[in-house]
């Protein structure tokens, strides 16, 4: 019987009505990766928590050897790598950063790049490197203009074969836009997590106003629900909201391809979804539900 849970979970998730849904894993460590089942890949390596201990820059050849054992804990399928997610919460020590009153709206993701690239430069130089050995995504976090995504598309130069390249879309304003931001991308992918922060405007690390983040805040899924119209290549979810299984049939039901959750939710997430009849899902009335307890008692 193990057996057969070991063998299932590895098997793609297929909802009742016969749509795929890839499932793949968030990854902050290597351990991450190790530790997973039945993961179609990672939807998200968080760079800045893999060499997050460091108090140096890790240098490209340090870069493609952590990427490849990442790798090799999941064989044969997709890594995506986010650059630096640096600011915000997240300091990088080997990234000095001025003092900002408000960090969350301040010089993070990508934005802290464009006055000192050099950290950036590299990366992507690692990033071209591992795409040689094996199926590599690259990933830009915290885009908020076309213009930011010509600049990264140039920082990276030419593509190699089958290196995929897309941003994440976590500001308000990069969702609403976003059919201009992707026509020389290949996918998208929402981060729930700030999307939500943004859009209720609540800080995600206040645990006054936690309540108020909800990611199945229908004013959260209206802009799920607008990239997935809008944006012309596939849409993935790397936020929160795609660890937790009843949410996830929400996020397939609305379109979304591909779903990427911490390692213990992947066999749970794939499990659910292969319960679900994704035709039963009203999404019309998700959308227009008044809260997001409304949509929880619409499942
Ligand atoms: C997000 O914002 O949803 C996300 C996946 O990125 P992070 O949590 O690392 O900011
Ligand atoms: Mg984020």
């Amino acid at each position: 019987e193990q057996e057969q849970a070991a063998i299932e979970a590895e098997l793609p998730a297929v909802t009742v009505d016969g749509r795929t849904v890839a499932v793949l894993v968030n990854v902050g460590t290597v351990h991450d990766a190790l530790a997973v089942r039945g993961a179609d890949g990672s939807g998200l390596v968080r760079t800045e928590l893999l060499f997050g201990e460091r108090r140096t820059a890790p240098t490209v050849a340090e870069q493609v050897e952590a990427f490849r054992a990442v790798a090799a804990a999941l064989p044969g399928k997709p890594i995506t790598i986010r650059t630096w997610d640096v600011g915000g919460d997240k300091p990088l020590p080997f990234l000095p950063q001025d003092h900002e009153d408000n960090p969350f709206l301040g010089e993070r993701g990508l934005r802290a790049f464009r006055r000192q690239p050099e950290l950036l430069r590299d990366q992507l130089e690692a990033v071209r490197q591992i795409a040689a050995e094996i199926p590599v995504h690259v990933m830009f976090p915290m885009v908020t203009t076309a213009d930011e995504v010509a600049w990264a598309l140039d920082e990276l130069g030419p593509r190699p074969d089958g290196l995929k390249v897309g941003i994440m879309i976590e500001v308000p304003a990069a969702a609403l836009r976003v059919a201009t931001l992707t026509p020389d991308l290949d996918f998208v992918s929402i981060g729930t997590n700030d999307l939500t922060q943004y859009v209720t405007a609540t800080d995600r690390t206040n645990p006054a106003v936690a309540a108020l983040a909800d990611g199945l805040d229908p004013a959260v899924l209206q802009l799920v629900d607008h990239v997935v119209r809008n944006a012309g290549v596939p849409v993935g979810v790397c936020g929160d909201l795609a660890s937790n299984p009843q949410a996830a049939v929400i996020l397939a039901a609305l379109g979304v391809h591909e779903l990427s959750a911490i390692a213990p939710q992947v066999p749970l997430v794939k499990a659910r979804l292969r319960e679900a009849d994704l035709r039963l899902i009203d999404t019309a009335a998700v959308l227009a539900a008044r809260d997001g307890d409304q949509v929880r008692g619409l499942l």
